[in-house]
């Protein structure tokens, strides 16, 4: 078939994932906007591109890993001619609606388009523990997915191409909440003399142990009745005293007081006697 590929962008992660494809032996052409950042792949077997028009003509699968969406409109928009009839997966992190608006760019100019969000740094490329998702043509996902095979495990979520976008979103803002819970527990203990190396060698088994709760809250919220018994009510989850012992302590209290704030918010509407999980309806109805 036919193994050519081009690459746009060598960043850390653009050039991971170059490497990847040399090391595989595919036919590699790059390209990167300052220079310099070839050589090495080069010196493996790939084929650098003195621009990013003859990088796109090079090779039917076009891959871009640039910065954010800005930069994939500026490389892209002058070769959106170039671009026609062929395919581009676009792993540059973007927002949901971002990926939507490429896609229907590319649409538009009769480009096949894929959509990815890396769930992975770059040294985890390569390895079956990174992982990539993908949203957009399921048909550019089918045709290639022994070479993504190359970068990660791939996962394709369905044709909205900003699919990939909330999912790896959705994963990254509840992993962001828990580190900021952390080290705001780092933060608590530090007074105490206590080192962020000891509060990590505690708080590492102790959070593993509870993402156990995760099934329990989905069961309520999917079931759609935050009454059925066995719960932890709201008014039992009030987290007044850890606001007031934060402070207290002389440590800012914004992780823990954000959480309260969505349960305060079911209370003062009523709901106190209701599982945590109702905190979800909190989220879903935005305070104005
Ligand atoms: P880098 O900052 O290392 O590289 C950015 C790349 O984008 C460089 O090749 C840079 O070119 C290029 N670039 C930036 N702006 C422009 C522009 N206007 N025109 C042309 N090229 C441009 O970032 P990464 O490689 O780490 O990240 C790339 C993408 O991958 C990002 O969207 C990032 O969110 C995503 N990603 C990265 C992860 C990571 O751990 N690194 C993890 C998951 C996703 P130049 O060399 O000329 O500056």
């Amino acid at each position: 078939g036919d193994t050519r590929v081009s690459l746009l962008g060598l960043g850390a992660m653009g050039g991971a994932l170059a490497e990847a494809l040399v090391k595989a032996g595919l036919r590699t052409t790059v390209w990167n906007r300052s220079a310099g950042k070839a050589d090495a792949l080069v010196a493996h077997g790939a084929v650098e591109a003195a621009s990013a028009a003859e990088a796109v003509r090079a090779s039917r699968l076009v891959v871009v890993c640039l910065f954010d969406h800005d930069s994939v409109h500026e490389v892209l928009d002058p070769l959106v001619g170039d671009l026609a009839g062929r395919t581009l997966v676009n792993l540059t992190t973007t927002k949901p609606e971002q990926a939507r608006q490429l896609a229907a760019w590319a649409a538009e100019a009769g480009v096949a388009y894929l959509d990815g969000g890396i769930m992975a740094v770059p040294s985890m490329i390569g390895r079956p523990e990174a992982s990539i998702l993908y949203s957009g043509s399921e048909e550019v996902f089918r045709r290639h997915e022994a070479l993504f095979g190359l970068w990660a495990t791939g996962t394709y979520y369905g044709e909205d191409a900003g699919l990939a976008s909330l999912y790896d979103f959705a994963l990254l803002s509840s992993m962001y909440v828990m580190f900021a819970g952390f080290l705001h527990g780092a933060a608590l203990l530090a007074p105490a003399g206590v080192s962020a190396g000891r509060f990590a060698q505690m708080a590492a088994p102790w959070l593993t142990a509870m993402t156990g709760g995760f099934a329990g809250f989905a069961e309520v919220v999917d079931g759609g009745d935050y009454t059925v018994a066995g719960q932890q009510s709201l008014e039992f989850s009030n987290l007044g005293l850890f606001v007031e012992a934060s402070a207290e302590q002389g440590v800012s209290a914004e992780p823990i007081a954000m959480v309260q704030r969505l349960i305060q918010r079911q209370v003062d509407a009523g709901h106190g006697t209701e599982g945590f999980a109702r905190i979800i309806e909190s989220l879903k109805n935005p305070a104005v």
